[in-house]
C-alpha cells in the first residue's frame, strides 16, 4: 500500500503516521518528492485491510494499493530516477556509466594492466571476479580473497571504485569489506537467502538479470533486495537464453526502455556476456547508449587469447580504447539531440 500525504503534511503528522503503521506490523519506505512524501508500507498481504484505516489519521491524502507485485522498485512508489552514488561516480543519471576489467582476476601484472587500461580509456569502474560461477567444476574457479586483495589494491590505485560477483552468504562480509559494489551474477537472480543478505550490504549491488528470467522476475528479485533494506539496486540486462546459437546469449535491448517504464532503478546492460564474441561489443554498445541504458559492464584482457574466462567475449586494450570513443561521442550525440530530433 501506498499511503500519500497531503502536499502541506507536516514532519510531526509523517511521523505520526509512519509510527502507526510499524505498529499494524507493516515495514515503512519513505520517498520524499518535491510535492508530497510517500509512504510505502510493505509487508504480507494479511493485514490490508486495517492498513486502509492510516486514511483517517491527520495529513495523509489518500491510501492506494500498488498493483503491481513490485512496490520499491516500482515507480508507483518512486516516480523519479535513483541516482546510485559510488565514490564519486553517479550511475543512473545523465551520464552513460563504463564499468571495464577482466571476468577473472588472474594475477596482478593483468590485473593492473586492466585498471590502468580501464582507467585510461575513461572508464569510472572496475570489475574483476574473483570467486567465478563456472559451468564446469574443472573450469577456474577463480583467486578468492587473494584476488579480491588484489582488486582493491588496483582499484585505489587507479582510483575507481570496484566491483565484484557475490555467489554464496557467507561470502558477503568479507567481499563487502574488499568491494565498492556486490554483483550477483545471472546465475545466482533468484537465490532468496543471498538476495535478503545483500539486502543488508550497506554497499550498491548490481543484480544481473536470469538466463530466464522473465523482467518482472528480475524485479521481484530486486524487491527481496529492496524490502531488506538496501535501496541501491543496479538492474543489469546480460543477455537470455534463446533458440539462437550465434551468439552466446541473446541481448534482450527492449528490456532497457521496459525497465525504465516500470522501475526507477538504474539500468545497464552487460553486452560481453550477451554476444559471448569481442566482435559484437562495440555494435552492442553503440545500442546500449542509443536505448538509453546507464551505463554498460564490459570485459578486457590485455591478451585475451591466455584468459582464464571468457577470453573469447573480452576486448583487447586497443578495442576498448575504440569502444569509449565511440561511447563519448555517441553519449554527446544522444544529449544534444540527433540531427536536431530530442
Ligand atoms: C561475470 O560477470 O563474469 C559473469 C559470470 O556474469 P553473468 O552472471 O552475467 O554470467
Ligand atoms: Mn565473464
Amino acid at each position: 500500500m501506498i499511503i500519500l500525504m497531503k502536499k502541506n503534511a507536516t514532519g510531526e503528522e509523517i511521523n505520526h503516521v509512519t509510527e502507526w503503521i510499524t505498529s499494524v506490523g507493516y515495514q515503512t519506505h519513505l520517498s520524499r518528492g518535491v510535492e508530497r512524501t510517500i509512504i510505502g508500507a510493505i509487508g504480507d498481504d494479511r493485514g490490508r485491510i486495517q492498513l486502509k484505516s492510516a486514511a483517517f489519521l491527520p495529513g495523509v491524502e489518500k491510501v492506494v494499493p500498488i498493483l503491481k507485485p513490485y512496490k520499491l522498485a516500482g515507480r508507483e512508489f518512486q516516480e523519479k530516477d535513483t541516482v546510485i552514488q559510488v565514490g564519486e561516480v553517479l550511475i543512473g543519471g545523465p551520464a552513460f556509466t563504463v564499468i571495464a576489467g577482466p571476468c577473472s582476476i588472474e594475477s596482478e601484472e593483468q590485473m593492473m594492466e586492466c585498471g590502468y587500461v580501464a582507467k585510461k580509456a575513461g572508464a569510472k569502474i572496475l570489475r574483476g571476479g574473483a570467486f567465478k560461477p563456472r559451468t564446469s567444476p574443472y573450469s577456474f574457479q577463480g583467486m578468492e580473497e587473494e584476488g579480491l586483495k588484489l582488486l582493491k589494491k588496483v582499484g585505489e590505485r587507479t582510483g575507481m571504485p570496484v566491483v565484484t560477483e557475490v555467489m554464496n552468504t557467507t561470502d558477503v562480509d568479507m567481499i563487502e569489506e574488499y568491494s565498492d559494489i556486490l554483483q550477483i551474477g545471472a546465475r545466482n537472480v533468484q537465490n532468496f537467502a543471498l538476495l535478503k543478505r545483500v539486502g543488508l550490504c550497506r554497499k550498491p549491488i548490481l543484480l544481473k538479470r536470469g538466463l530466464m528470467t522473465t523482467i518482472e522476475e528480475l524485479l521481484m528479485s530486486a524487491e527481496y533486495i529492496l524490502s531488506s533494506g538496501n535501496g541501491r539496486v543496479i538492474l543489469c540486462e546480460r543477455g537470455i537464453r534463446t533458440f539462437e546459437t550465434a551468439t552466446r546469449n541473446t541481448l534482450d535491448i527492449s528490456a532497457v526502455p521496459v525497465l525504465k517504464e516500470l522501475t526507477h532503478l538504474p539500468v545497464i546492460i552487460d553486452p560481453s556476456h550477451a554476444a559471448g564474441h569481442a566482435k559484437y561489443i562495440i555494435p552492442l554498445t553503440r545500442a546500449a547508449v542509443a536505448v538509453g541504458a546507464d551505463g554498460v559492464i564490459v570485459e578486457i584482457h590485455p591478451e585475451p587469447e591466455k584468459a582464464f574466462s571468457d577470453g573469447a567475449q573480452s576486448l583487447r586494450p586497443e578495442q576498448f580504447y575504440r569502444l569509449m570513443d565511440e561511447v563519448n561521442i555517441l553519449e554527446a550525440a544522444m544529449r544534444d539531440g540527433i540531427g536536431g530530433l530530442q
